[in-house]
């Protein structure tokens, strides 16, 4: 599999004109090798000619960890892995170099080849990891199905009186308990908290009468679920619900925008509009979705301005929300895949608020 991925991504640096490619830490280096390295001050790399074959630089130590079918280049404690990559990179010409590369690496690199030029390999990889083959899509499916399930068991879950990080740690425990291998983030946003999109589960008591946010997310095989959905203690805040019905028609109308052909920046505009019209438009402050994959948020994104094209086999979240700054917050997210017949949502569990004790 990652041996034909290499194929198709020497053939695109061809097209691009790169002469070699560059990836140490992030999704790139899983995506070509199936190896994720850990984020370190030894810098694990993969050298990707245009022309010949890949030779994945690894910290001695390092080593015994790594599966892959490319050939390993264990460096040693005293040696200067710097060195011994550039001796197999271009002396000059164009060196893509992988997004989370840190940039004392890079810096290192520009010291040694001083006449290659450094360019961003992020449009070259995101070109090749946007569309997801079948077995990718099969583990995102798996992720959705997953987080879909604890929703559904969250809504027997006793909220009030218990804090933010309590509720946090049992849809962790949920979620690692529905086949996850790991949990990347578990918000849980109480009351004026919601209002806060990205909010870090906190101390603070849930109390009556409050609508809690809750977006988590992990990874299957690799592969990133994420998902959100309403609950409320007991009843609803003040104009809550009709808040939600209209929140719930724009995720659907975004859901049903999705087909191959589209703009990513017209399904935004799908679900914004419908906001804008019930007048909370100001209080809908981020983009409708995020592509997903191997990363949690990757190509195609959608936001006004982007006019890339959606393609059969794109996956990519649909979350609008409103944020009612000192009152609540709300937001509703489903993974999609984007079909040659349109969509197919692969979240399942009811988007209906979730009345909790
Ligand atoms: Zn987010
Ligand atoms: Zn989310
Ligand atoms: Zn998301």
């Amino acid at each position: 599999m990652t041996a034909e991925r290499i194929d198709a991504t020497q053939r695109a640096m061809r097209r691009r004109g790169i002469d070699a490619l560059l990836v140490s830490i992030g999704s790139d280096l899983p995506y070509l090798t199936g190896y994720r390295a850990f984020p370190l001050e030894r810098i694990t790399a993969l050298v990707l000619p245009v022309d010949g074959e890949p030779a994945l630089f690894v910290p001695e130590l390092e080593a015994p960890r790594v599966d892959t079918w490319v050939e390993v280049h264990p460096w040693a404690e005293t040696d200067d892995p710097f060195e011994l990559m550039t001796a197999v990179l271009p002396e000059t010409g164009t060196i893509a170099v992988g997004d989370q590369m840190w940039a004392s690496f890079l810096i290192a690199f520009q010291t040694r080849l001083t006449s290659a030029s450094f360019v961003d390999a992020e449009p070259l990889m995101a070109s090749l990891r946007v569309i997801k083959e079948a077995e990718e899509i099969a583990a995102l499916r798996d992720a959705a199905h997953g987080v879909d399930r604890v929703a559904d068991q969250l809504g027997n879950v006793r909220f009030s009186g218990r804090t933010e990080r309590e509720v946090s740690h049992i849809v962790t425990e949920l979620t690692l308990a529905a086949g996850h291998d790991s949990v990347s983030f578990a918000i849980v946003a109480s009351g004026p908290n919601g209002a806060s999109p990205h909010h870090e589960a906190t101390d603070r008591t849930i109390l009556p009468g409050e609508a809690i946010v809750v977006d988590f997310g992990g990874r299957v095989r690799g592969y990133g679920s994420d998902t959100t959905r309403m609950y409320c203690v007991g009843s609803s805040p003040d104009g809550f619900e009709d808040a939600y019905a209209v929140l719930l028609a724009a995720q659907k109308a975004a859901v049903a925008a999705v087909r191959p052909g589209v703009t990513a920046e017209s399904i935004d505009a799908a679900a914004r509009t419908i906001i804008s019209e019930a007048g909370y438009g100001a209080f809908f402050i981020h983009r409708t979705g995020h592509g997903i994959g191997l990363d949690a948020h990757e190509q195609p994104y959608l936001v006004e301005g982007n006019e890339q094209l959606i393609e059969s086999g794109m996956a990519f979240s649909i979350e609008p929300g409103m944020y009612l700054p000192g009152r609540w917050g709300m937001r509703i997210e489903d993974i999609v895949v984007a079909t040659e017949g349109g969509v197919d949502r692969l979240n399942r569990s009811s988007r209906a608020i979730r009345f909790v004790d």
